[in-house]
């Protein structure tokens, strides 16, 4: 627990974690989750959330849940299955993004499509050239009359290759000049390419290379606040902005693997007897399970302070980098942890700590690797910056 929490926010804790076991956990049966989802499996697995999330909120009268109750509910998604959560938060992704940035027309065309799951969304900034620094994008766009016309490539981008929608961060050239800001691609009307990228955890989370050739994009699918901050303004801070909403997602999918394991743990713990007791009675373990157990909880109160600054409104690049590096080098730590306590049956697929590990394995790296969250910490500090 994180701290108190309010009598409907521990209502949600509970629905939650019913609706988790009663909707997600039986889904195992039904597809394949060690390879990339489809298209179409993802969007008949949405189908059937979907109501049941719609449930849960209306069922509350939680119009407006808060972000603390939004994190409970997240960490339950990732508790259940870590790559299914991946692939829904990435999928509405771009709805969150036109909700903060786009004007009423666009909130009109785009949003329902994604929310009702007849469109999977990605986001794409990294290029084959281009990961820690986003300024750097290449992929241009180039206006041509009511159009913009893209070319490059994007790399590693989540839910790419089953993707409708990209909310795709560019360079939008005007003559020498250029400036960086996002766009809405919808593949039926301006075709892109894609191809999977397989990878050690998260088997069921698409990744993938896109590839933009010559793509025309109507011009009204630019994102950017108009009147109060110039697109050319807004461009980049709209990156850094939904940064902090993606780290902090990451921080709770990361507690989330790391409660489980941590979980499989104890109970084994309590299990398996070594020496004639349980190995739970050795000190070594205990101590094991000391340090994960607080481990979790310190990663657990700097993700939920930045829920609480979010929800106020208030920037927090620093809380949020924070979170993301703390949480997920937690999570590698205690779900390796959450092997050793297993022994040998902890490397073994037929438990499910090994999958843990590999899945936890991939969020030290994406929206900003470990390093580079440092590098935001300290920056803001320090007052002097190591990007330049
Ligand atoms: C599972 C997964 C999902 C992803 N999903 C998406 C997505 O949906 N959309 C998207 O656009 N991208 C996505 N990415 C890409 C991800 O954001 C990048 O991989 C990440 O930003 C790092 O870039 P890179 O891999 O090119 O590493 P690089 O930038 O090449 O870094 C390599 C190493 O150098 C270090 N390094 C780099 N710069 C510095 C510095 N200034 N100081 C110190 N060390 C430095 C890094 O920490 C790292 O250790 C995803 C990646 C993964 C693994």
């Amino acid at each position: 627990m994180f701290c108190d929490y309010t009598e409907e926010q521990l209502m949600i804790a509970q629905m939650a974690k019913d609706f988790a076991e009663r909707e997600i956990v039986p889904l195992d049966d039904l597809y394949d989750f060690n390879h990339p989802l489809s298209n179409s499996d993802f969007k008949a697995i949405w189908a059937r959330l979907q109501p049941a999330v719609m449930g849960v909120i209306q069922g509350m009268d939680f119009s407006n849940l808060d972000l603390i109750s939004i994190g409970i509910f997240i960490e339950e998604l990732f508790k259940a299955n870590p790559s299914l959560a991946c692939t829904i938060g990435m999928a509405v992704g771009p709805a969150g993004m036109v909700y903060m940035y786009g004007d009423g027309e666009q909130k009109m065309r785009f949003i329902p499509p994604i929310i009702a799951g007849q469109k999977i969304g990605c986001t794409a900034i990294t290029e084959p050239d281009v990961g820690s620094n986003p300024a750097g994008v290449k992929t241009t766009a180039v206006e041509d009359e009511d159009s913009y016309v893209i070319n490059g490539t994007k790399t590693w981008i989540s839910n790419g290759s089953i993707s409708d929608i990209v909310a795709l961060v560019c360079r939008f050239k005007r003559g020498d000049d250029y400036d960086i800001g996002t766009i809405i691609v919808d593949r039926e009307m301006s075709p892109y390419e894609s191809n999977e990228l397989p990878h050690l955890g998260l088997k069921a989370f698409p990744t993938s290379e896109l590839f933009f050739t010559d793509c025309r994009v109507p011009k009204e699918n630019r994102l950017g606040k108009k009147g109060s901050v110039e697109k050319s303004q807004a461009g980049l801070s709209m990156v850094f902005e939904g940064f902090e909403y993606a780290r902090t997602g990451m921080a709770l999918g990361a507690i989330a693997m790391a409660q489980a394991a941590f979980e499989h743990a104890v109970s084994y713990s309590k299990e398996r007897k070594q020496w004639g007791k349980y190995i739970g009675e050795h000190q070594m373990i205990q101590e094991m399970i000391a340090d994960m157990a607080t481990s979790i909880d310190a990663a657990r109160f700097l993700a939920y302070r930045v829920l609480s600054m979010l929800q106020q409104r208030k920037r927090c690049d620093r809380e949020a980098a924070m979170a993301k590096f703390y949480a997920t080098e937690m999570a590698l730590e205690v779900t390796s942890k959450a092997i050793q306590i297993l022994g040998a049956n902890g490397l073994s697929e037929e438990f499910p700590v090994e999958r843990l590990f590999r899945d936890a394995r991939m969020f030290t790296i994406p929206d900003g690797t470990t390093q580079i969250q440092k590098l935001i910490v300290a920056r803001s500090i320090l007052g002097l910056s190591a990007f330049c």
